[in-house]
């Protein structure tokens, strides 16, 4: 058994306030975090870029548009129960 106290103290802890696109160095502050693309990648046995090396990066939305325009094989989009963004801009 395991007896408990309830004490108050004082700590510091990590905040995030803000994510910066690795692509164009865009920040952007609490609204729109969840317009970034976040991804670690860990490479495995003989990755060119290095056995358990580990990269994390962030990209803003618009940076991640002009990635896919760039693609050979488009990405697959399912738009669920809406009509889709405007893809005009
Ligand atoms: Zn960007």
């Amino acid at each position: 058994m395991r007896v408990t106290e309830t004490v108050t103290e004082t700590r510091e802890v990590e905040v995030l306030r803000s994510v910066k696109c690795n692509q164009c160095g865009e920040e952007v502050e609490e609204y729109g975090f969840g317009n970034f693309l976040c991804i670690s990648y860990v490479g495995g046995y003989a990755s060119i870029l290095g056995d358990g090396t580990e990269r994390k990066f962030d990209l803003y939305e618009p940076c991640l548009k002009v990635i896919m325009a760039g693609f050979k094989i488009p990405p697959i989009i399912n738009y669920g129960s809406f009509d889709g963004p405007d893809e005009s801009t």
